[in-house]
């Protein structure tokens, strides 16, 4: 057993033993370096960098707090890496294989079908196709797809991408998500997006409270009828609200690494995420653009505990939050379930025996 990253006393979580599920990660902010340039290698792509290097630095962001400014070269480099349906196929493979292979038994991965569809010059449904090919026979961990929209690309882009998600159902879409920047751009704005997949039976989330304040929460839930909240951040700032998120349970999805990286939260011993938990919130555990930030789902988890101190039990009810949050069929999210009880049960028997 590896305890060199784990303060003494604490569970162990430094290795793939330890469960995760990842319900909040966008495609386009989790590719690394290292992976665009070998599938572009392996598929003989000529990527507009010379080096490895030349593309970390176009696709990274700096290991500090960045500004709308610095992003903006970010979405320019994209357009050179989804360039082709078998890119991003390849991309999504090798993104599975690292949550695959940091221990993680569920991921939702959500994206903007029309934006990439730009970037590709291929119709959107093409691009689901690639993300969902990518997802077959996945072993050891299962994974699901989350359409999402983008606030500031406009309503009439938000239902197109409703439509797209909606018609994708049979490809493994799931759910539906609202990004993008909340300032200026109201939820009622896309009330008929979420009104398109709400009727045709998926699942809704949207990021809300990461910029603005409880009231975007607020709407969010009343008038998107979203089941689960993007970050949430701002939550504490409305102890009604609060309370009634936490007796409806209503999950919100937490990404603490993000929030300091786009300077929205100070740094993660700042972040509610622990304190949102013990007010009894379904607070789940996510890492939102970890290519983005040289971050992984693990370096959450590990902040969070060396900086925050969650008990034992309150870690795994941040795992099982996961388990009860993620939109999944009832059979799959039992099966998701005995495989973590499995998982505990096996790591209880490894520190009983190290104990020994
Ligand atoms: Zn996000």
């Amino acid at each position: 057993m590896n305890n060199s990253s784990v303060a003494t006393g604490a569970l162990d979580i430094s290795g793939p033993a330890w469960p995760m599920v990842e319900l909040h990660c966008h495609l386009e902010g989790a590719i690394t370096p290292e992976d665009a340039w070998s599938a572009a290698a392996e598929l003989g792509i000529q990527l507009p960098w010379s080096s490895l290097g030349e593309l970390d630095k176009a696709i990274s962001l700096p290991d500090r707090s960045c500004s709308l400014k610095e992003w903006a070269p970010i979405f320019d480099a994209w357009r050179g890496l989804f360039s082709s349906p078998e890119l991003i196929a390849s991309l999504t493979r090798k993104l599975m294989a690292r949550y695959r292979a940091i221990g993680c038994r569920h991921v939702e991965l959500r994206f903007n079908p029309i934006f990439i569809a730009r970037l590709a010059g291929i119709s959107e449904d093409t691009v689901v196709k690639a993300v969902a090919g990518a997802l077959a026979g996945l072993q050891g961990m299962s994974a699901n797809l989350i359409v999402l929209a983008t606030r500031h690309r406009g309503t009439g882009e938000a239902v197109q991408a409703a439509d797209v998600a909606v018609r994708n159902r049979h490809m493994g879409v799931v759910g539906f998500d609202l990004a993008g920047q909340e300032i200026g751009h109201p939820a009622a704005d896309y009330a008929e997006a979420f009104e398109i997949a709400r009727r045709a039976g998926l699942r809704l989330t949207a990021h809300a409270g990461e910029e603005s304040g409880p009231e975007s929460i607020r709407a969010a839930l009343d008038i998107l009828g979203a089941e689960r909240i993007g970050h949430g951040l701002t939550l504490g700032q409305d102890a009604s609200l609060l309370q009634e998120v936490a007796r409806r349970q209503i999950p919100l999805e937490m990404c603490p690494i993000s929030n300091c990286r786009t300077g929205v939260t100070a740094n993660v011993a700042q972040h509610p995420v622990v304190q949102y938990l013990r007010a009894g919130v379904k607070v789940t555990l996510n890492s939102d653009d970890p290519g983005l930030f040289g971050t992984t789902l693990r370096d959450e988890w590990q902040q969070v505990q060396q900086a925050l101190s969650p008990s034992d039990a309150e870690m795994r009810a941040l795992v099982w939050n996961g388990v009860d949050a993620a939109f999944l069929s009832d059979s799959d999210r039992a099966l998701l379930r005995s495989r973590i009880e499995a998982d505990f049960v096996a790591l209880d028997a490894d520190a009983l025996e190290t104990k020994r």
